[in-house]
């Protein structure tokens, strides 16, 4: 057996070469969703799929795979940041070394194109020709899932890609008792016979001044602007290389002031949490983000919680007016605050309000469950969206582009990856209780004062990177089990002051 000194550095010296490769695929799809021109896809493409392959190699090589398992044998003769990424590294390999290295590479490519077929089919709302991208996807991630776990049902296996441990069981409890109380609560809300006006909200706000407002709101999320940087893309997204430069992105649109304004709070809450892991970890596998749902419980927290309360729109609505003088010459910071909360059934997710919002989670969470457990034609999805949307949310769906088309997720493969913005939120819920009694959350928000409230994530979530797993991570924070009633209850309280109900 090799000594554990040498196992140790040939295990570091492959991670930092891994590092490098998934730095360059990084920043080539960042280029890929901002700036480059279309035609490059199949180059880039290509280019991908090469460097994908090198990773793969990487991690499935044989001397690689011995380093690790010495490091794992051994697990009280390295410091405990190695030994965890071992086991990380293992987990991963595990599910490569499960596909074969041309299916692999095949996938790759095939994602490529599927990204930028459905950004055209979109745009001329043509499900027709995605269809067969889309059922390619669906039937590799399927076929992926199946080799890597054959006795357990294909979509458990890609909700725990995202998030170790989450499956449908306790999905279906979760949506069954966000169900049980937001369906009411919206009835509730829809029939009080109270509607707060919106007209500002749509009138023109030219995108130069929107600019000088992502760059504002960005300085009060405490971004370091030598650090972090925004694009604009079709579907605003984060990416980070190390914390040393993490990107944003927005979507800027001139008939609505509202979109772009909270998609940054929203992009730059994911931000702020990979800004703030621990420097030790900064370059290491345990240097990101630990699952998509802790993700989004910060994204989310500083989008709604946060950025949709009274205290700081009371704070923002000066800046608004110097910004947008004539276009909000007329309104009042508190006509503001209700504006941009207000709750109605509506078809794009991403412009939900937060009580409809787990509702839209729920319909593409059903849809994902029947395609993989084969119940539901990919063919057929247009129909089946359409329906949930009625059943769900009461309205029709007039097209594709405001449908089955509205999000980038299934073009990039992402399957399994939509319930972590409901659980995202809920985790939200339970957050801000705690904070409340450890700071005064309100005060501090109402000056503008985001950094206590980013040290105390910090110190509970932020810096441990991928050193835990989600579910302790998340016990340790909330000091104690996750219980989804933080969330009702918030969404109950909010919603019953801001409609008087
Ligand atoms: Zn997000």
């Amino acid at each position: 057996m090799e000594s554990i000194e040498s196992a140790v550095r040939l295990f570091k010296d492959q991670l930092e070469k891994l590092r490098v490769y998934n730095h360059a695929m990084g920043v080539m799809n960042y280029d890929m969703e901002t700036v480059m021109p279309k035609g490059a896809a199949p180059l880039v493409g290509e280019t991908l799929g090469a460097l994908s392959e090198a990773c793969y190699r990487l991690q499935t090589d044989e001397a690689f795979v011995a380093a690790m398992e010495t490091i794992l044998q051994n697990p009280d003769a390295v410091d405990p940041i190695t030994r965890r990424e071992a086991e990380r590294m293992n987990e991963d390999r595990e599910y490569l070394a499960s596909i074969p290295l041309e299916e692999y590479v095949e996938y790759q490519v095939a994602q490529t194109a599927a990204s930028s077929v459905w950004h055209e089919a979109k745009v001329n709302n043509d499900f027709a020709s995605f269809l067969p991208h889309l059922e390619k996807l669906v039937e590799m991630t399927g076929r992926f899932a199946r080799y890597y776990k054959p006795d357990q049902p294909v979509y458990d296996t890609l909700l725990g890609l995202y998030e170790k441990g989450l499956t449908t069981e306790t999905l279906d409890a979760f949506f069954s008792q966000v169900r049980g109380a937001l369906v009411p609560l919206l009835e509730r809300v829809m029939t009080c016979g109270r509607e707060p006006r919106t007209d500002f909200l749509y009138r023109f706000y030219p995108k130069a001044q929107q600019e000088k407002l992502t760059e504002y709101l960005m300085r009060i999320m405490c971004m370091d602007p030598d650090h972090t940087v925004c694009g604009e893309v079709e579907h605003p997204f984060t990416t980070e290389f190390t914390k040393a430069d993490v990107r944003i992105t927005t979507h800027y649109h001139e008939d609505a002031v509202h979109y772009s304004m909270y998609s940054v709070i929203h992009e730059s809450g994911h931000a702020t949490y990979e800004l703030n892991i621990a420097d030790e970890i900064a370059r290491s596998p345990l240097g990101s983000g630990v699952s998509m749902s802790v993700h989004e419980s910060q994204s989310r927290f500083f989008e709604n919680i946060i950025g949709r309360s009274e205290p700081f729109i009371t704070f923002l609505f000066p800046k608004l007016r110097e910004l947008f003088p004539e276009q909000l010459k007329d309104v009042t910071a508190h006509e503001f605050y209700l504006a941009v909360n207000k709750a109605e059934p509506s078809l794009i997710r991403t412009e939900a309000d937060e009580l409809t919002y787990a509702l839209h989670v729920m319909v593409r969470y059903e849809l994902e469950k029947q395609l993989f457990n084969g119940t539901l034609a990919v063919k057929d999805l247009p129909a089946a969206w359409n329906a949930l949307y009625k059943e769900y949310l009461g309205i029709d769906v007039p097209n594709d582009t405001q449908g089955v088309l509205q999000d980038s997720h299934w073009s990039s493969g992402l399957f399994g990856y939509f319930p972590s913005y409901a659980v995202g939120s809920a985790y939200g819920a339970q957050l801000i209780k705690l904070m409340e009694r450890d700071l005064d959350v309100w005060g501090n928000v109402s000056e503008g004062k985001l950094q206590p409230l980013i040290d105390w994530l910090t110190e509970r979530i932020y810096r441990y990177g991928c050193r835990l797993d989600p579910k302790d991570l998340m016990e340790q924070a909330f000091e104690g089990p996750f219980d989804p009633k933080y969330f009702t209850d918030y969404l109950e309280k909010k919603y019953t002051e801001l409609y008087q109900l």
